[in-house]
């Protein structure tokens, strides 16, 4: 999974079957599949397979051979590998970026965090700062930031995240449109600053702790990188000490509007600032390019051979810290190895299917994910199966394979017909589905299906739940393993969670793949209403 938000934003079971199936209707899985899968793709060997390195491209490898062991063949446009031309970019070590706030100056990693810039080599950007409480330009949700304020020209100050109470998914979209909605109001720059909230779902020691890692992002047909804010030109994100030098001369203290904004639907009215900000950085701009890889299972109804359903996984992860003293290799193994591994499963075992799912399942293994949704939102983009379109996502990421779950949490489910679906597929498989237990996580937006969202086609991801001593684990998971070099094969895996896990997304993609009709969002969806404003939408079913 992502790290967020908080620079991304600134750029960046087998609880067995109700009914016994007879054998050979039902897909098999072993234990023993997924441990193998893991043990390899989290192997030091690959040394944390970020992306644009060897690691990476050996992981590509592997996956591209057990899609051929399954006897699935590349979709027809492209082949095996999909080629995801990219720019990297790096802050530069002699010079290293500057925030100078009033007269006060702040350095990158101490209270102030800076990525490098894909857009622009070198920059001076000097301008009026205006505060404008979480920056959200929603007004039918209840936010209205930017109501009064003049923010063209200027670098606006944000609070991170999104009001305490608002819905999990909703909040977590719109949070992550705080640039789009900057840079419609002609802004030019962003300083987020941490919360309350921010703070506990990552803290800025642990902000500190993830060495300075490249800025990526694909590269468009004129070799320029793809920006959704292009004209928000600069962002960092301070620690609440840092950014009171903001608030010099203000009519609030920052103390006072955090303190409103952790209140329950808590949202700070924005003011002009009175100190000027003045931004220096240097970045470092190199192309390269990495591949998702593909695998196409056809469907068994030729009138629907136009309908994908996809099922994904990210394969890449951080790669390797240099300033760590001991082990720097940051393997990965439940982010996202374990993905994988349930992806990899999951179609070779629907490739054995006596009888096919009606329509087509694309298996993709995305890159670029932890750098910013990279290889999804690429494929998103760039069909990669000829005369058909995806109706539908399934995202595996994180799974937190360490415990005997007995719920999951499914990220998009109230958004679309979807809902139901994976409803009748958790069902069956005697597993629990639960409300967010951690809104602040914004979880619904880091993750590749997301991607999909945003070219309006409904998906859903999965989360294992904290019923059955799975709090404690998934918490000490987050605040331990995640990100680390300890999220590695010694974790305590239980791979019978791993077969629970795979045959539960195997049931609600081929669930999704047999329904007589595509999926499609509810009427009161904001994804939607947003997305696909012209595309077909149901009422929502009578519970
Ligand atoms: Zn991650």
């Amino acid at each position: 999974m992502r790290v967020v938000a908080f620079l991304a934003a600134l750029f960046s079971f087998i609880a067995p079957m109700a009914q016994a199936a007879s054998p050979g209707e039902e897909p098999a899985y072993s234990p023993a599949a997924f441990k193998a899968h893991v043990e390899f793709l989290a192997d030091d060997l690959l040394e944390g397979r970020a992306i644009g390195t060897r690691g990476y491209e050996l992981a590509a490898r592997y996956v591209a051979t057990r899609f051929d062991a399954a006897g699935l063949n590349p979709p027809a446009v492209g082949g095996r590998y999909q080629r995801v031309p990219l720019i990297g970019s790096r802050l530069s070590t002699t010079q290293p970026p500057k925030l100078v706030v009033g007269g006060r100056e702040f350095v990158h990693r101490s209270d102030v965090l800076m990525n490098a810039s894909v857009l622009e080599a070198s920059q001076a950007v000097e301008a009026d700062v205006v505060f404008a409480g979480y920056c959200i330009d929603k007004p039918d949700q209840g936010s209205d930031d930017y109501a009064g304020l003049d923010v063209k020209g200027k670098i606006v100050v944000c609070l991170h995240g999104f009001p305490k109470g608002m819905p999990s998914e909703i909040g977590a979209h719109l949070a992550s449109r705080k640039t789009i909605m900057l840079q419609e109001r002609g802004a030019i720059g962003l300083l987020s600053i941490e919360t309350f909230q921010s703070a506990k779902a990552f803290p800025w020691s642990r902000a500190l702790e993830e060495p300075d890692r490249p800025t990526s992002a694909w590269a468009q047909a004129d070799g320029t990188a793809f920006r959704e804010a292009p004209k928000v030109r600069v962002g960092a994100w301070m620690n609440a000490p840092a950014a009171e030098a903001l608030f010099a001369g203000a009519p609030r203290t920052l103390a006072d509007i955090l303190a409103e904004a952790d209140r329950d639907g808590g949202k700070p009215k924005g003011f002009a600032l009175r100190p000027r900000v003045k931004f220096t950085r240097e970045s470092q701009l190199t192309p390269f390019d990495s591949v998702n890889v593909l695998a196409l299972l056809p469907g068994s109804d030729p009138a629907l051979a136009g309908e994908v359903v996809l099922l994904m996984a990210h394969l890449d992860h951080i790669g390797m810290d240099p300033n760590r003293a001991g082990d720097k290799i940051r393997n990965g193994a439940i982010d996202n190895a374990a993905g994988v591994a349930v992806l990899l499963e999951v179609a070779r075992a629907m490739a054995a299917l006596p009888v096919k799912p009606k329509r087509p399942i694309l298996f993709a293994a995305v890159t670029g994910e932890e750098s910013g949704l990279l290889g999804s939102q690429y494929l998103a983009r760039n069909p990669a199966v000829a005369n058909a379109t995806v109706v539908a996502v399934v995202a595996l990421d994180m799974p937190i394979l360490l415990y005997d779950f007995t719920d999951v949490i499914v990220f998009g489910a109230e958004q679309s017909t979807l809902g139901p679906i994976v409803a009748r597929a958790t069902q069956r498989a005697g597993i629990q589905s639960s409300p967010d237990p951690m809104p602040e996580q914004g979880v619904f937006t880091r993750s590749d299906h997301y991607s999909f969202v945003k070219e309006g086609v409904p998906g859903v991801f999965l989360v294992t739940g904290f019923a059955n001593g799975g709090e404690k684990i998934f918490r000490d998971y987050f605040a331990t393993h995640y990100h680390r070099p300890s999220d590695q094969i010694d974790l305590p895996f239980n791979w019978d969670a791993a077969v629970k896990f795979a045959r539960l997304n195997d049931l609600i993609a081929r669930e999704i793949a047999n329904q007589p009709a595509r999926p499609v969002w509810y009427r009161d969806s904001l994804f939607g209403t947003t997305y696909a404003p012209q595309a077909p939408k149901a009422a929502r079913e009578a519970r």
